[in-house]
């Protein structure tokens, strides 16, 4: 690790003080990314500023027809809340399949999404039920926040303060998980939204992605057979010691069919 120095922030306003006066200074909320990139010195920031005890960032409220949660909050807080175990259950079972239960006790949400890390949950269930990230200056729409591999619409300087989840008429997550990690070489959130079918596909691309032949399909029929006469392209599709691109072009699809025959009841 490079030398740096830590602080301990006690208010928002003094976190985006911070971060505006030093440009290489980081914000530490669990540490479960960033402490393994410092180590292997693959980041040297100047200053962490440690926002893991932020009240104004931690928490779950239900407001209006939906949920808003803070982005400090832990996933095992998520997938314990019997809020959103009864608003949006499918966040809960996501929250609760991520990693072990030492990276749900420290991983909090707002650090999965900023991270935009190609195999992570979070950045499923946020594109897939069209979830709006609320920062200390914006709100982001789901469908503009994640640009790429390890990439967001973030500003070096913005800190995420929260998210917005609207309740879905429906919704399932799978994850065909690494053994090892449990990040998903594929995971698929499938949602029925008042606006529409949405399905979000994680650890497949450089970052998540819609499939939007599979939206279609489920929406003229939402059957898993619909997913069955789908293929995905593997052209752009990651391929690591894991699993090339057409497996994981093809465990997408089973992926997406097993949510699909959640929400139908239907064996899979
Ligand atoms: C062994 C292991 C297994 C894992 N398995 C899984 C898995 O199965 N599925 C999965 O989805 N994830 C998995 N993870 C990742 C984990 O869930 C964390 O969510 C992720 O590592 C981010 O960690 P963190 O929240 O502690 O953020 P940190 O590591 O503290 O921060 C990560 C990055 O986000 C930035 N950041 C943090 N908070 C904010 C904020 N509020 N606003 C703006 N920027 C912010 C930080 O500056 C940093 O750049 C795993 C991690 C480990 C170590």
């Amino acid at each position: 690790m490079y030398p740096f120095t830590y602080v301990r922030a006690t208010a928002l306003a003094d976190v985006t003080q911070r971060l505006k006066a030093d440009p290489d200074a980081k914000l530490l909320a669990g540490g479960m990314t960033l402490l393994p990139t410092m180590k292997m010195r693959l980041a040297a920031p100047s200053q962490l500023i440690d926002i893991g005890r932020l009240t104004d960032l931690t928490g779950v409220s239900a407001e209006g027809d939906g949920l808003t949660i803070g982005a400090a909050t832990r996933h095992a807080e998520v997938a314990a809340h019997a809020t959103v175990q009864s608003v949006i259950p499918a966040l809960a079972a996501l929250a609760q399949g991520i990693g072990d239960p030492q990276v749900r006790a420290r991983g909090t949400l707002g650090g999965s999404v900023a991270n935009s890390d190609p195999a992570a949950d979070y950045p499923a269930a946020v594109l897939g039920l069209d979830a709006t990230v609320i920062t200390d200056r914006r709100s982001i729409p789901a469908g503009e926040f994640f640009k790429g591999l390890f990439t967001t619409a973030l500003a070096t300087d913005e800190v995420i303060r929260a998210i917005r989840f609207t309740r879905p008429v429906r919704a399932a997550y799978a994850k065909f998980a690494q053994p090892a990690s449990g990040y998903a070489m594929a995971g698929v959130m499938v949602a029925e939204l008042a606006t529409g079918i949405r399905v979000a596909v994680t650890g497949a691309g450089p970052c998540v992605f819609r499939w939007t032949d599979a939206e279609a399909a489920l929406t003229r029929h939402f059957s898993s057979e619909s997913i069955d006469a789908l293929s995905l392209n593997p052209s752009g599709l990651n391929a690591d010691l894991h699993a090339d691109a057409a497996y994981r072009a093809q465990l997408v699809k089973v992926m997406a069919a097993q949510a699909v025959a959640r929400l139908t009841g239907t064996a899979r």
